[in-house]
């Protein structure tokens, strides 16, 4: 049975699926592909492997990046109809840097029940393997393939105060390397390669040794890249930091006035000083209660 007893729309479920080692699929995605009507897959000659592999017979229709504003209004229909369908790519969970948001903002607006059925994805097996002790990063996906556009990305970045996340491929993965030594300097960096795979690498250190590391070039693997803050704006953080503890413990200024007063000091945006005061004051509360 789907989770959906009731007559009335189907439910669609968007299935998060292995980005290597098939061992990592849940135990509610096997039961869910298993039990739906119709599987929704970015490309249907891989996802029949993975259903085979676990013998699972559901019938598949393919959904694909070019073919989703077509496909959409069929599946819609099929799901009012009753139906229920998971929702797959290739790897990973859909919509990060895959197809599944048309048909997922489509069946949000037929007030179609959404289940998302949690799993892996790179970005944040990536992250969990990196060490970035900060807990806010930036999901950028893949970046631009033209080198021109990827430099004026890069350039607005540089002064981010959050880790940047980057998917890329074995081909382009020497040219962003290059890009980011030479407009964010030599940055601390992450890449995860091949994650959950036999040939697994992860790599921790500055961008030019990892640039070196990739310099032999590689024919295979894919890639998720983690770009720490730069020093700049890491002592500027911590700095922040330290005088936002400060002022909460030893004043009864509000938390609105010591944000104001901290970013004039510091030349800080408002906005951003208050994001973080509120991170500051909510773990004291937290303590509290
Ligand atoms: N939807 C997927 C997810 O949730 O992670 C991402 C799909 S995107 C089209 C594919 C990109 O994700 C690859 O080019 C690579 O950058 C990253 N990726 C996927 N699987 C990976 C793996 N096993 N190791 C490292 N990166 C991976």
């Amino acid at each position: 049975m789907t989770e959906n007893e009731e007559t009335g729309p189907g439910i669609l479920y968007v299935a998060a699926t292995p980005i290597g080692n098939l061992e990592d699929i849940t135990l509610r995605c096997l039961r869910v592909l298993g039990d739906v009507d119709l599987i929704a897959a970015e490309d249907t000659r891989h996802t029949r492997k993975l259903l085979t592999h676990f013998q699972i017979s559901t019938p598949l229709i393919s959904y694909y990046r070019e073919k989703e504003t077509e496909r959409s209004p069929q599946l819609i229909q099929r799901l009012l109809d009753g139906e229920s369908i998971a929702l797959v790519s290739d790897a990973g969970t859909p919509g990060i840097s895959d197809p599944g948001a048309v048909l997922v903002a489509a069946a949000h607006r037929n007030q179609i029940r959404v289940v998302p059925l949690p799993g892996p994805s790179a970005v944040t097996t990536a992250l969990s393997a990196a060490g970035i002790t900060k807990p806010h990063f930036l999901f950028l996906g893949f970046a631009p393939k033209k080198k021109s556009q990827r430099r004026t990305l890069l350039t607005s970045l540089t002064d981010s105060p959050w880790s940047l996340v980057f998917y890329e491929s074995p081909r382009r993965i020497e040219g962003l390397l290059t890009d980011i030594l030479a407009i964010m300097g030599d940055r601390d960096c992450f890449w995860g390669r091949e994650l959950t795979k036999t040939y697994e690498d992860l790599h921790k250190g500055p961008v030019s040794s990892l640039l070196e590391h990739a310099s032999g070039g590689y024919s295979r693997g894919e890639f998720v890249l983690v770009i720490e803050p730069g020093s700049m704006v890491r002592a500027e953080g911590e700095n922040l930091q330290e005088l936002l503890v400060w002022y909460r413990d030893n004043t009864s200024l509000s938390l609105k006035d010591v944000s104001r007063k901290l970013a004039g000091d510091l030349g800080l945006s408002r906005s951003r000083v208050y994001q973080e005061a509120l991170g500051i004051y909510k773990k004291k509360n937290d303590s509290h209660s």
